[in-house]
């Protein structure tokens, strides 16, 4: 049996290799060897073949090349029946099969034939790179790639709905017996898209990889592995990359042969299909091959086999809760109420209470309940949520009241926008059907902020406003609050403390990389403050997130302390000597990899640029943020260039060592907008009036030309700054 399944590999690869030949030959024919092919979006090439064997593939004729290579992995059909004479001789096929693969894809981008209506086709790096953030903060713990059709499509759903409930992100590739899986979740209603975790990949079995490419870009963006790696690439993709292949429905040569290269990249294929189990290989953390004909356990079977912990979350309201649904829309025909936005007043606040007076697990709806009122209706909403704890400190009600929005959004059916008193919420029928009532909102806070806070915070109560005059009276002392705050975080700078924090979340993929969160500069990521590292310190004193004592000061200009110093050796595993927190220079701190903005140095313009993921078109520096990305992540240093968060841009510490905001002489046009009256007004104490208007941006300028001549049009300041090389 076991032969019968090497066959199939054999057999599927060579139809692979032989399928991406006839393709080129037929393309070279058509356009000519020189014809450029290559995915949208990426600064690795074709990524797998990229990290594999370290090729640049650009056009038709390194196309022809990489089928040779393919070639000579291929193998004739294996000898014996048992796994252990086959296994080596089926994997290199597969390996083979995968280059075939990326290659058929990556033409069928070239003739157009991709990407397809519906189908997400190549994952570009700007979503890798943000869903490497979620799977770093643990909001996704692993990706599923569904290789197949469920039976049918009430399976389908079921599958799914385990896999989001444990926060799985899932990817559908292919179909099986005329069927696909992502039509069997349109069937069902299942809301589609990667805002659900469910990214429908490719009708066909070839497309599964993207999922490869995707897993191994993840090797090249954060673990510092370079191109043609093979082996450290691949041992990436086994100890850290958290992701299995369900294979469901019948196996054809195609997809056994695509299932040995993902065995081979360290991934465990589980199948709905009788077939020769294999338990252990030098490619996968554990089995490598399990067969798990019953449906309701084959999410556990696959999970367990590569080693994810999930975690549900039971809360006890009548919908389902998860990170999944985070990203669900409630639109207008689906809305049974709304409160806030623009139709009526709404606010929501965390008050630190005292221990005698908040009564945990209390909560109350004052006002009327959603029965109370008809389909489409609108209410005014107050939520105030009271917590208290021996450790709880005024510092932390905005950080808490900040989770508010995930908290309320995880519901299915229950939609949640923006913050304090610009809050909008909506309720969908399809909640209100299953017996959702506004007091679940509360009940929602109650367990979560119990859950995740439960170190600083003994008790929570939450009261809830429903009466316009209610509403009023106490939106006014949120207020009062909200200035306190803002005036508070505005005030501080990173000469008053004594103490900065780090993150290290992101050695889980970066395994070097250290951010040293300071009050005037956030976390890369611009999901850390400093006074969220602290709280997150004070919340687990042995998390990511370490207090760092500044000590002696070494440079206060280029912002150099010797405790940080320190620390960062220590904690980079000896690869980082020196961090300069204030320079892009020299000794720039490092990038892992999931930075909001890139900032690049242009040394015609003697200034920089900073251009933000979702900007996907070229810049001044003749690289898109993808390439630039390619080349600061993984944790080294890149004087020149750096990746940051967004707000670090407009903190005064803003690459002062190198002239500050003055130097920037290109930004993105959504990034100024993004960042808007703080921009503003960073941009006239550092440049006087009108200095806003002298950074070009894509309006403007895409090309280093027509930036100087802008630069110069307008008497950029960078242009008469010391040379920064
Ligand atoms: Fe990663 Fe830095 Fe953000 Fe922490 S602060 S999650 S290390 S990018
Ligand atoms: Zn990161």
């Amino acid at each position: 049996m076991a032969r019968v399944v090497g066959e199939l590999a054999v057999s599927g690869s060579n139809k692979a290799v032989a399928l991406a030949e006839d393709l080129v030959d037929k393309l070279i024919k058509e356009k000519g060897e020189d014809f450029k092919i290559g995915f949208p979006e990426t600064g690795f090439y074709l990524p797998l073949i990229y990290a594999t064997l370290g090729k640049e593939v650009q056009t038709l004729k390194d196309g022809k090349e990489i089928v040779g290579i393919a070639r000579t992995l291929l193998k004739k059909v294996p000898e014996g029946d048992k796994w252990d004479s086959l296994l080596n001789d089926a994997m290199d096929s597969g390996v083979a099969c995968a280059l075939a693969a990326e290659l058929i894809e990556a033409l069928r981008y070239a003739t157009g034939e991709l990407p397809q209506e519906g189908w997400q086709g190549f994952i570009p790096d700007s979503i890798l790179r943000s869903l490497g953030i979620q799977l770093v903060d643990g909001r996704i713990s692993g990706v599923a790639v569904i290789v197949g059709a469920a039976p049918e499509s009430k399976t389908a759903v079921k599958i799914i709905r385990e896999l989001q409930e444990r926060n799985m992100l899932s990817l559908l590739v292919g179909s099986a017996s005329g069927k696909n899986f992502r039509d069997q979740l349109a069937e069902e209603g299942v809301q589609i898209g990667l805002d659900y975790y469910i990214v429908p990949v490719g009708a066909e079995t070839t497309s599964v990889i993207h999922a490869a490419n995707f897993a191994i870009r993840a090797s090249l963006s954060y673990g510092g592995n370079k191109k043609g790696e093979l082996e450290k690439n691949v041992n990436y993709c086994k100890e850290r990359v958290p992701a299995v292949i369900l294979a469901l429905g019948e196996l054809d040569a195609l997809k056994v042969a695509a299932a040995c290269a993902a065995i081979r990249i360290g991934f465990p294929v589980i199948t709905d299909q009788k077939v020769p189990e294999i338990k252990e290989t030098p490619f996968t953390l554990h089995e490598a091959l399990l067969s798990e004909p019953d449906y309701s356990k084959i999410v556990s079977t696959a999970l367990l086999a590569k080693g994810i912990k999930t975690k549900i979350k039971k809360i006890d309201i009548p919908v389902a809760y998860s990170a999944a649904f985070e990203g669900e829309r409630v639109r207008k025909e689906q809305m049974y109420i709304q409160f806030g936005g623009k139709y009526t007043t709404a606010f929501e606040y965390v008050r630190r209470g005292n221990l005698d007076e908040v009564h945990d697990g209390k909560v109350q709806v004052l006002g009327p309940e959603i029965d109370d009122v008809k389909e489409g209706d609108a209410l005014p909403l107050g939520i105030l949520v009271e917590v208290a704890g021996r450790k709880m400190q005024k510092e932390f009600e905005p950080i808490l009241e900040r989770q508010m929005h995930s908290f309320l959004n995880e519901a299915m059916g229950v939609f949640h926008m923006g913050q304090r008193n610009l809050c909008w919420l909506r309720i969908s029928k399809d909640a209100y059907k299953k017996g959702f009532k506004i007091r679940h909102l509360g009940v929602i806070l109650h367990a979560r902020i119990q859950d995740t806070f439960g170190a600083i915070i003994d008790k929570v109560q939450v009261s809830i406003y429903t009466r316009g005059e209610d509403v009023e009276r106490h939106i006014a002392e949120a207020k009062k609050s909200y200035e306190q705050r803002d005036a508070r975080m505005a005030g501080m700078a990173d000469e008053s403390v004594d103490t900065f924090y780090s993150c290290t979340l992101c050695q889980s993929f970066a395994p070097n990389h250290v951010c040293i969160v300071k009050p005037e500069r956030p976390g890369l990521c611009g999901a850390y403050t400093w006074l969220d590292a602290k709280a997150a310190y004070e919340l687990n004193p042995v998390g990511p997130n370490q207090p760092v004592k500044k000590e002696e000061c070494l440079d206060s200009v280029r912002g150099e302390w010797k405790g940080v110093n320190e620390f960062i050796y220590q904690s980079s595993n000896k690869t980082l000597k020196r961090f300069h927190g204030y320079s892009i220079m020299s000794y720039p701190e490092t990038s892992c990899g999931c930075f909001e903005c890139v900032v690049a140095i242009l040394p015609e313009a003697n200034g920089f640029m900073v251009v933000n993921r979702e900007y996907n078109a070229m810049t001044p520096c003749g690289m898109t943020f993808s390439t630039l990305a390619g080349s600061v992540g993984g944790g080294a240093q890149t004087p020149g260039f750096m990746g940051i968060g967004r707000l670090y841009i407009v903190s005064k510490k803003f690459i002062s060592a190198d002239g500050g905001l003055k130097r920037i002489v290109w930004m993105t046009r959504e990034l100024k907008e993004i960042l808007g009256d703080k921009l503003k007004k960073r941009c006239e104490e550092e440049g006087g009036p009108g200095f806003i208007n002298k950074i070009a941006d894509e309006s403007v300028a895409s090309t280093s030309e027509e930036l100087l001549r802008h630069l110069e049009k307008v008497a950029h300041p960078a242009l008469s700054m010391p040379p920064l090389m």
